[in-house]
């Protein structure tokens, strides 16, 4: 079993934007001596003032500590700082946290390069924004080596809310951050098109907003309910079957396309749910889609 040594009183953060920023400002918060480096210079201006420690050079804050976070844009930008030279041999026999968003098969590259450089490597995913880092609001989820998770987890609570280890595959926490964002986007694209057909029809944001919001609250129940369907391969459209659904989305695209808003992202839904229809599972529910989704 590997042996893991760690300073728990010492962090580097690679990457200073908004978010990398506020994981700083945590660990500073914690009391860690807290190490920080950012490509462009002058982003570290505030975490100075609360005593963060500047790097001159990735190398030199790589070396800084046991635990380097890595916060930035994608694994490009990632590749672009842990992946020259200097800093890959700084790294060897240290544990780099990469909480940067990308895909799955991106996590599982830069596992593969991180063990053949002899880095420690736990890949993250983070799914709430700045403001919550710190607080009991925040959620992480990570992946790795469990030894290696459980040895830095002091150090990673300093950044408040809940950590979640979802297994030794370093691809999980990129694969259920794609999963949640993909609902956290489609959402927003449907949110930003009804602000628009509502704009059209003389509705202001704000009056619809509370409506919107009950939408909102309907869906934690039937994202549980879906869940278990999607899993069990049971689809019961008794209450809702999928030809009663494909009918309003219709009025959506006929509304939105009668005030000339392009309706895109619903037209792609209700081709989807007419797929299924012509498939034969009319009396199904919505969610039966996953099914056509997963057929290759
Ligand atoms: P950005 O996603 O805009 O990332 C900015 C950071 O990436 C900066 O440090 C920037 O450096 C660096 N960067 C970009 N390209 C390169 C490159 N080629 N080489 C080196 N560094 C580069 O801002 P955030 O800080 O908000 O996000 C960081 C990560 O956190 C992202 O993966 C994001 O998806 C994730 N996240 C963010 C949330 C948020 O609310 N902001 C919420 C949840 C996750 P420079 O200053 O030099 O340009």
């Amino acid at each position: 079993m590997m042996s893991t040594y760690t300073d728990q009183s010492a962090v580097t953060v690679l990457g200073l934007g908004p978010m990398g920023r506020a994981l700083a400002g945590a660990f500073l918060d914690a009391g860690l001596r807290t190490t920080v480096w950012n490509r462009t210079p002058g982003r570290d201006g505030e975490l100075v003032t609360r005593g963060a420690i500047t790097a001159q050079s990735a190398e030199e804050a790589a070396a800084a500590s046991e635990l380097i976070v890595v916060c930035v844009v994608n694994y490009d930008a990632a590749d672009a700082i842990l992946r020259r030279d200097p800093v890959a041999a700084a790294l060897k026999g240290r544990t780099v946290v990469n909480l940067s968003a990308d895909t799955p098969d991106r996590a599982r590259d830069t596992g593969e390069w991180a063990a053949r450089h002899g880095i420690r490597y736990l890949d993250g995913a983070i799914m709430t924004p700045t403001t919550t880092i710190g607080t009991p609001d925040a959620v992480f989820l990570h992946s790795g080596p469990e030894e290696l998770y459980r040895a830095h987890r002091p150090v990673l609570d300093a950044l408040g809310g809940t950590h979640t280890h979802l297994g030794e595959d370093i691809g999980r926490a990129a694969a259920y951050d794609i999963a949640l964002l993909d609902i956290f986007w489609t959402a927003m694209a449907g949110y930003a098109h009804a602000l628009a057909i509502a704009r059209a029809e003389g509705i202001t944001g704000r009056e619809l907003a509370p409506f919107a919001q009950g939408i909102g609250a309907i869906l934690p129940p039937l994202f549980a309910e879906f869940a278990g369907d999607a899993d069990d391969g049971t689809y019961s459209g008794e209450l809702n079957p999928i030809t009663s659904a494909v009918s309003t989305m219709a009025h959506v695209i006929q509304a939105s396309e009668a005030h000339g808003i392009d309706a895109g992202v619903m037209r792609a839904a209700e081709g989807q749910a007419r797929r299924v229809i012509g498939l034969g599972h009319g009396t199904d529910g919505y969610i039966r889609v996953t099914e056509l989704l997963g057929r290759r």
